[in-house]
């Protein structure tokens, strides 16, 4: 047995042995390519001592009968897991050789044991890649600045803890995994101390227009991870490696290694702050890596690198997949005569072929296998373990905010919705090409890009965006999209949908409220927010109370005793059915409470569909009543989603609010009178009308004027022409859905820089 492989001895076909991470490092290791040194205790080594130690039975023993939707239970039973593996002793075989390891990586780095024991980050690589990375092996730990050969055993010993989390013991079982075969390998890697360091992008990730494009700023990479410091451009030819253009922008801060690890915002001497960050020869030594990486990789790369000492490292390289993807110009049938079996809304971008899979119960969802296309009349939530299979999603029902539409593109998979009669037309076992850009759906393959593809991932880790006035935060309706929806970048979270985060429960929030057991309800809130806004903190997260109406969630438990509604859109939801039944905002307000007092205290409530200002007051009221005061613990607005609620917003505002959000899925719904769901309307449908603008202009002017904060968060908010509209309207802020971000925020740069460009024409020919 190996208990460390170092990654030199590694590559991509060893991910058993060493896991995902631990194999692309390997294999760039391998080919030559500079990455920090380091080992990797590997998934052999945590079976060995889960069994030698006699943990294997214990934990099964502990496992043993457990039901993984009782989620108090799991929760127990994964923390003593947890607790025990932690508290066992490493055992001395093992022990020996991680010292060894990490005695000789000491001395590979110049450095020594006993003198100066490097810093180096231990990282968790799970062995099961095909489980989805956000809900599996990214919630692993991983531990940065770790020194010292007992410290670095005890931070493998939590990466293998780590495996037992509640929610990847979730995630295994749901997914028929045996939690015992699963295993896990620890990375441990010498800690770049970064003097300069940025991205590179080895073609342009939106227009693939093939030169180097490389990114640099002052210290470690996080200031330009999250946008606070614009960093150096430059751009090199892929052929000559000339160097055809440099920006070099001023940097004032950076983030520098503190004397005990862990990272700080220091000034940037004044004499480097307008220098080149990289020196010329730097730049093109780095090109010429990036083009080796991708020769090796056989696709354009997206790569993270860092400087120290003068010497280059490699951190981090993966395929750019964001190429092309908003050019909604691209087609999976572009360039071939094949005519189309289905028109729909095009819901979540993206373009896929796969075995059709009809479902028309809930009991046939285990049909849908990796890579099929999912088809149905709509989706619900107990679909979602299939969705997640899916290589792409066909309904016959709903419009652009619609269940299916929402879920996808959280998820990530292309989804065409609305198209009437899929399960009519499409039969088992064909083999479909569906092209979520325009909403189109093909018999067989069609098109060069109409091979498998799975789910892709569109959004990149954002790096040095551009900062723009008008803030671009992004919508969220599942925990589980939370990290991909961090990482775009967004300033902050503009609608956090209640729904699915409750209905994940598989109960109706009704159900919990007639049995007793609001308590379960508020944990499950809990969980849902904590979970998002653990990842935005401090950035300010709007949760919007439940606002389901009474047909969507009929198939949960409990959803059966809802009332049937002629109209359930004008009918019982949103703060009217929260005001009847109090029960259950009561528990959301409670939820944000208690995650204040753990300090989680990011999170401002957005009441739904209000149409009267004594909606408001009694909603505050309820919250008082937990001890939530509002404006002082919590901010509190409101949607405007109805005509009532725009045409007397001085109503509300004279209430109170500390903000309000445009639902422009209702309230073009309820001024136009267009069925937001019918797909027989849905050309009818146009958040662009006149009517919609006036109202939303209205409501602009009066809240700037009450210095009220405003915002969108409407399927309209990823639409750029009306992104355009509402910056010059003078709204603070745009809330777009995930894949939408990056393209609403390079739509809201340019309209100011627009705006800016022509208040300086008029003045000069003042
Ligand atoms: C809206 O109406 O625009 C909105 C964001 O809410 P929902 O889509 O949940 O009705
Ligand atoms: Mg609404």
């Amino acid at each position: 047995m190996k208990v460390v492989v170092w990654f030199n001895e590694v590559g991509k076909e060893d991910i058993a042995l060493v896991g995902g991470k631990g194999a692309n490092l390997g294999e760039m290791a391998r080919a030559g390519f500079p990455v920090p040194p380091g080992f990797i205790v590997t998934s052999d080594a945590y079976f060995y001592f889960i069994e030698q130690t006699g943990l294997k039975e214990k934990i099964a023993e502990i496992l043993k009968g457990l039901d993984v939707d009782d989620t108090e239970d799991l929760e127990r039973r994964t923390a003593e897991i947890r607790r025990l593996i932690e508290s066992t002793p490493m055992l001395p075989e093992l022990a020996v050789e991680i010292k060894n390891a990490y005695a000789r990586l000491a001395e590979l780095v110049g450095s020594s044991v006993f003198r100066d024991p490097p810093f180096v980050a231990v990282r968790s690589s799970a062995t099961a890649e095909d489980l989805p990375e956000a809900s599996f092996a990214g919630q692993q730990a991983t531990f940065i600045y770790v020194k010292g050969p007992d410290a670095v055993i005890e931070h493998v010993k939590k990466c293998w803890a780590s495996l037992f989390t509640a929610r990847a013991t979730y995630y295994r079982a749901k997914k028929g995994f045996d939690h015992m075969k699963v295993g896990l390998a620890a990375v441990v890697q010498k800690m770049v101390d970064s003097e300069v360091s940025g991205i590179m992008f080895t073609a342009h990730p939106v227009t693939g227009e093939q030169k180097i494009i490389i990114e640099a700023g002052w210290g470690q990479g996080e200031a330009i991870v999250s946008g606070a410091v614009t960093p150096d451009r430059y751009i090199v030819d892929k052929n000559s490696f000339q160097i055809l253009e440099k920006k070099v922008s001023e940097q004032k801060v950076m983030i520098v290694r503190g004397p005990d690890g862990g990272s700080r915002e220091v000034e940037v001497p004044p004499e480097m702050r307008a220098k080149q960050k990289l020196p010329d020869d730097k730049i093109v030594a780095l090109a010429k890596i990036g083009v080796k990486i991708e020769e090796h990789y056989g696709h354009p790369q997206d790569i993270e690198w860092a400087m120290e000492n003068g010497k280059l490292y490699i951190l981090q390289s993966r395929n750019i997949t964001t190429i092309g993807k908003f050019s909604e110009m691209r087609s999976a049938a572009e360039g071939t005569d094949a005519a189309p079996v289905l028109k729909g809304l095009p819901a979540s971008p993206g373009y896929a072929s796969g075995t059709v899979k009809v479902i028309r119960d809930i009991s046939e969802l285990s049909k849908v296998q990796k890579g099929d296309v999912l088809v149905t009349t709509m989706t619900t939530p107990d679909m979602v373990p299939a969705m997640e299979r899916a290589a792409a999603i066909v309904t016959d029902e709903g419009g652009m905010t619609c269940h299916a539409a929402i879920v996808s593109r959280e998820l990530g998979i292309p989804a065409v919705v609305g198209t009437e009669k899929a399960t009519e037309v499409l039969k088992d076992g064909d083999v479909v090409t569906v092209d979520a850009y325009k909403g189109l759906v093909y018999k067989g393959v069609v098109g060069e890009t109409g091979r498998e593809e799975k789910k892709v991932e569109v959004v990149r880790p954002c790096r040095g965006h551009h900062i723009t006035a008008t803030m671009v935060k992004v919508n969220v309706a599942m925990p589980e999209a939370a990290e991909r929806a961090a990482r775009t970048g967004a300033d902050g979270v503009g609608l956090l949908r209640a729904e699915h985060m409750i209905t994940a429960t598989g109960k109706h929030p009704a159900w919990f409220v007639r049995n007793g057991r609001t308590d379960e309800l508020v944990e499950a809130v809990k969980k849902g927010i904590r979970t998002v806004a653990e990842k935005f903190y401090p950035k300010p997260v709007w949760y919007r109370t439940f606002d389901a109406r009474t047909d969507e969630f009929r198939n949960l438990q409990g959803g059966e005793e809802e009332p049937e509604e002629d109209n359930p859109m004008l009918g019982w939801h949103g703060i009217r059915r929260s005001l009847d039944q109090p029960e259950i905002i009561t528990a959301e307000f409670r939820a944000i409470k208690e995650l204040r007092e753990e300090g989680i205290d990011n999170v401002g409530v957005m009441l739904p569909f209000v149409i009267h200002p004594d909606e408001l007051l009694r909603a505050k009221e309820l919250a008082m009543e937990v001890g939530l005061v509002p404006h002082r613990d919590v901010d509190f607005g409101i949607m405007v989603e109805t005509p009532a609620a725009a045409l007397r917003i001085d109503d509300f505002i004279d209430e109170g609010i500390d903000f309000l959000s445009f639902g422009t899925n209702d309230l073009t719904q309820l001024t136009l009178g267009v069925d937001r769901n019918n797909a027989l309307v849905q050309k009818h449908f146009d958040e662009m009308h006149p009517a919609v603008i006036d109202l939303i202009s209205y409501v602009i002017t009066t809240a700037r004027e009450a210095g009220v904060e405003t915002s969108i968060c409407g399927q309209a908010g990823s639409y750029p022409s009306m992104v355009r509209r509402l910056v010059r309207l003078g709204i603070d802020s745009i809330s777009a859905n995930i894949d939408a971000v990056q393209k609403i925020r390079e739509v809201v740069y340019r309209e100011e820089r627009r705006l800016m460009l022509e208040a300086a024409r008029r003045s000069l020919s003042e």
